[in-house]
């Protein structure tokens, strides 16, 4: 695709690799997308971390779920395959970043790995992206449909309340799954993990919260778009800084 598109004509190479690293608690929908961009690309995309997944590693981390100030999921599901993968060899690595985005994230440190953006080198903003999604046929993710605005896992704490209501009503046994892993523990204020900031998921199964949850979010959203899920989308991955470069696929 990027050799079609004016201004990424010369970031593409023979012998590309695009890889996805599967923390295998993703959505559905980003796997049907997968498959849809390979077709597109003509190009199998190749997927990291077989054998150890998400709960492989929140066995080892004791329970302790992963939070915006403790990524350790991003770190060994995300970016340390993905250096595994890559070894000693020097490479560059593509990073999809918008030339209207201000973000930080992930990125390897790793001398042989340089990094580039390609939409940001070439001024491709939100609208130039939602234009190429749309003249490649690809369109956008169908997640987008039921209000979840990222490829992060099902669980990603960096959803939103809403996004989180959603997810109950769209994927009810994701949604239990994800309950599974909070730990509230009352005899030990050290021990309250919880997806969301401050009140374990189990307080969206209250209908009155989850509606009240629901209109606070279509308020906060509906004065800043134009009621296209696609504006939607602009509008919450433009929060800069709160979701992490490795995991917006
Ligand atoms: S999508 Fe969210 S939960 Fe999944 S690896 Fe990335 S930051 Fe962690």
């Amino acid at each position: 695709m990027a050799g079609r598109v004016k201004g990424l004509e010369h970031f593409r190479h023979d012998g590309m690799e695009y890889v996805f690293c599967d923390t295998q608690k993703e959505l559905p929908e980003t796997y049907e997308y997968l498959a849809r961009l390979e077709a597109e690309l003509g190009s199998k995309i190749i997927r990291l971390n077989a054998k150890a997944g998400f709960d492989h590693w929140h066995k080892l981390f004791n329970g302790y779920l992963p939070s915006p100030q403790n990524r350790w999921c991003t770190k060994y599901l995300k970016l340390k395959p993905f250096e595994a993968h890559v070894g000693n060899d020097n490479v560059v690595s593509y990073v999809g970043l918008r030339a209207d985005e201000d973000r930080v994230g992930y990125i390897s440190r790793k001398p042989n790995i340089k990094t580039r953006y390609p939409l940001k080198e070439a001024g491709i903003d939100y609208d130039g992206v939602i234009k190429i999604l749309e003249d490649s046929g690809l369109g956008l993710p169908t997640f987008m449909n039921w209000g979840r605005t990222n490829s992060g896992c099902t669980f990603c704490f960096f959803q939103t309340p809403f996004e989180w209501a959603k997810l109950l009503e769209h994927y009810p046994k994701y949604f239990e799954e994800a309950m599974g892993y909070e730990t509230i523990d009352p005899a030990d204020p050290n021990k309250q993990f919880t997806w969301m900031e401050g009140a374990p998921l189990s307080s969206l199964l209250d209908p009155e919260e989850r509606e009240r949850v629901l209109e606070a979010g279509i308020r906060e959203i509906a004065p800043k778009s134009d009621g296209k899920l696609a504006s939607i989308f602009g509008i919450q991955t433009g929060r800069a800084g709160v979701a992490c470069l490795m995991c917006q696929k």
